[in-house]
């Protein structure tokens, strides 16, 4: 079984407000996008990550892979689109052709770990797709546009979801292939599946594995990875 990644880092990550982009700023002083290819590449069942950046960082990024490197799999690079569809679209294209599985991921969330990155495989293997997610634990509320409080919503199967999200190459690509042609965006590889009428079965996973978004995330990892107390 041959699988393939796809990490997508060609967002503009503006909500942190700093010159370059979220993946190349420095986290405890090594770049965001660095701690999450080690990580994604520490199971050894990834054999070739695509990383799709935006092209004018593609210089910056082949100094970083040289200067971090070697990782444990072979890293090729890719530019990005629009959106974070687009990107994930355009990385698809670059898979190997023999490629049977395959795990997207954001690069802004660097605490994945090799567990479930392949229980996420075996998952997407036996159903076609898989989705880390974790349990919601605040109660829902769906208010209107004045923040008014319009309903409860039972949260016993509710489930937020994360990244990776892993599928049978050939069913997530097809499924990229006709959103794109009918127009259709969304905000996650997993909806695209199940709107195809594919399958897609929970990986539970952990908060750890949070989008790093806004510079109170930033300072969260931070500490994490210095170790809170
Ligand atoms: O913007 P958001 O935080 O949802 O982005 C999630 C991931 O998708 C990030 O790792 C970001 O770099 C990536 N992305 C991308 N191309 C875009 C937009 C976002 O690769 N056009």
């Amino acid at each position: 079984m041959v699988v393939n990644a796809v990490l997508v880092a060609a967002g503009k990550g503006e909500r942190m407000g700093a010159a370059l982009p979220k993946p190349f700023l420095p986290l405890i002083g090594v770049p965001l996008l660095v701690h999450t290819l080690r990580n994604l590449t520490q199971s050894l069942l990834v054999t070739k990550v695509v990383l799709v950046i935006a092209i004018e960082r593609e210089s910056l990024c082949r100094d970083l892979l040289q200067q971090y490197g070697p990782f444990r799999a072979s890293i090729v690079l890719t530019p990005g689109g629009q959106e974070r569809q687009d990107s994930v679209r355009l990385g698809l294209a670059q898979l190997d052709p023999t490629c049977d599985i395959v795990v997207i991921h954001d690069a802004a969330r660097p605490f994945i770990r090799a567990e479930v990155v392949e229980r996420s495989i075996e998952v997407a293997s036996a159903y076609g797709g898989a989705l880390v997610a974790t349990p919601a634990r605040d109660t829902l509320k769906r208010v209107n546009q004045e923040q008014m409080v319009v309903e409860t919503v039972p949260r016993h199967d509710v489930w937020l979801a994360q990244t990776p999200q892993t599928f049978r190459a050939s069913l997530i690509r097809e499924a990229h292939l006709r959103a794109h042609a009918q127009g259709v965006t969304v905000t996650d590889d997993a909806t695209l599946l199940e709107w195809t009428g594919g399958q897609v079965k929970i990986v539970p996973g952990d908060i750890r594995n949070f989008k790093i978004t806004t510079p109170e995330d930033w300072r969260l990892a931070e500490a994490l990875l210095q170790g809170l107390p």
